[in-house]
């Protein structure tokens, strides 16, 4: 069923009247549902998926698999694995002052949840956020982008399919939309976008003081100092920064290399772009388009800004406008004025910039906002424990990029500019639920002979309390 902005309320409150039949249901019920997805996911629809994201921008079938479909399956495994665990009301310590008590956190679910996500990876960033949302009991309505039409439609199929509208829901539609239902007192918002946009869902968020995860983005630097294996390291960064053609949130943003090892990355980010894509990347069937025109010209304008600005382009640089297509490019010599150097990239153009210290390396980072991603990339310990003591940022990986997104154990997300909360896992499941404490008492306790008078004894009781326990 497609939603007009007018029907919104109504499917909210469809939702919240519902939102204590699905709180209420047990970890088996929850895990049934997962398992309904992850079946839609894996067999139903996989094709119909690949099919819709390449429409959508060319995306390559192996990188659909690999990186909307496997995700969201394992991400559904992990939690069906441990829910049980994480559902159990669990008793923690109550302080001796307070004898005749037991205490308890019960992870209770939010309420009524919304998802908007992007269009990089739309399959992944609307379905796996859903999955922390059912954990944790909660109904849903999801937003994704307007980017990807293909991609969204089908997911209102997949949506419409496998769940009744007062648990969960798939609404379609542009800015407009989103901004409609941010109007909405939602009991938690999940967004995955842009800065930009996540201080305006912040903004409307606060106005029924809703909870927020914001799972943002801005540039990722990456490090790489003079002990490396230099092809190793290229091939790794070549293949974490054109995986989607660029547009990837923790990709590398940009690359900080020691003066001395430049043009030994220069030879070999040439030979490992042959090796991946041919030498006409254009007729690759392993490298995706620029998601529509807009990004597209987006993306020319940052170059043609850097071309004035006497940049040099040491591998790629061709374009064409007729398919969003442009070649993964490695650009050197850019001023930090220019575009490249001061907005997330978020396309197939790698900044190479190069420092004589890493302290210098540092200081760059540190002079901007703190990022989602940073890597590093040294043999040598002391090296690597100095960027990590003297940074700050959401996620790093060592010696590879992107591949922290994929462990459970670790929580994902940002840090102030980068993001707010984290998702994947427990981390993911605690955002969509409130830890709510609960004390029983049992026999009557020591506070219970505080009460007023206040006399003398009672006096010192709370003396001899504030010494001893
Ligand atoms: P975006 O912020 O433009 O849009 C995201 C969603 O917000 C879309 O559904 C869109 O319809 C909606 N939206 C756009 N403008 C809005 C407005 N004014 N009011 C309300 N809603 C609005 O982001 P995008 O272009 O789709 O994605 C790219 C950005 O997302 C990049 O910055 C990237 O780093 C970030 N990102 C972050 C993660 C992460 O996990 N941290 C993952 C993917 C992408």
């Amino acid at each position: 069923m497609s939603y007009s902005d007018n029907m919104f309320a109504s499917l909210f409150d469809k939702q919240k009247a519902n939102q204590f039949n699905i709180g209420n249901t047990n970890y088996k019920e929850r895990v049934k549902k997962l398992k309904k997805l992850k079946h839609a996911l894996e067999y139903t629809y996989k094709q119909d998926i690949r099919d819709a994201l390449y429409a959508d921008f060319k995306k390559p079938q192996l990188e659909v698999d690999l990186t909307e479909i496997y995700p969201v399956i394992d991400e559904i495994k992990f939690v069906s694995k441990n829910l049980k665990t994480w559902l159990k009301k669990q008793q923690v310590d109550t302080p001796l002052a307070m004898l005749g008590s037991s205490s308890y956190i019960i992870n209770e679910p939010k309420g009524v949840c919304l998802i908007i996500s992007p269009w990089n990876y739309p399959v992944n960033l609307t379905f796996g956020p859903l999955v922390s949302a059912i954990a944790g009991g909660n109904t849903v309505i999801l937003k994704p982008s307007e980017m990807t039409p293909n991609t969204s439609s089908l997911m209102a199929r997949i949506v419409a399919d496998l769940f009744e509208e007062n648990e969960i829901a798939l609404v379609e539609g542009e800015v407009k939309t989103s901004k409609a239902l941010l109007e909405l007192p939602f009991n938690h918002i999940f967004f995955t976008g842009s800065p930009t946009v996540g201080k305006i869902v912040m903004r409307a968020a606060s106005k029924h003081l809703t909870s927020v995860t914001l799972e943002l983005g801005g540039k990722s630097p990456t490090i790489i100092d003079d002990s490396v294996d230099i092809d190793k390291v290229v091939g790794k960064i070549v293949y974490g920064k054109f995986m989607n053609a660029g547009q990837t949130c923790i990709a590398p943003d940009y690359v900080l290399i020691d003066e001395r090892i430049k043009s030994k990355f220069i030879a070999s980010f040439k030979n490992q772009i042959k090796t991946f894509y041919n030498e006409n990347p254009e007729s690759s069937e392993s490298y995706s388009r620029i998601v529509n025109e807009k990004h597209f010209k987006r993306l020319l304008e940052s170059l043609e800004d850097s071309k004035s600005r006497n940049s040099k382009i040491e591998s790629g640089g061709h374009t064409n406008e007729s398919e969003n297509y442009i070649e993964p490019t490695l650009i050197s010599d850019l001023d930090s004025k220019s575009q490249l150097m001061q907005e997330e990239i978020f396309g197939p153009v790698l900044p190479l910039k190069t420092y004589k210290t890493l302290e210098e390396a540092v200081g760059y980072i540190n002079s901007k906002e703190k990022p989602l991603a940073l890597y590093i990339y040294s043999k040598k310990k002391k090296n690597i424990n100095y960027i990590l003591d003297n940074t700050r940022a959401g996620t790093t990986c060592v010696n590879h990029n992107l591949l922290q997104y994929l462990n459970h154990n670790l929580p994902f997300g940002g840090s102030n500019n980068s993001g707010i909360g984290k998702s994947h896992g427990y981390f993911g499941f605690l955002e969509f639920t409130n830890q709510r404490s609960l004390l029983k008492q049992h026999t009557l306790g020591a506070v219970d002979l505080l009460k007023p008078p206040y006399t003398n004894w009672k006096q010192k009781i709370v003396d001899l309390t504030i010494k001893w326990f």
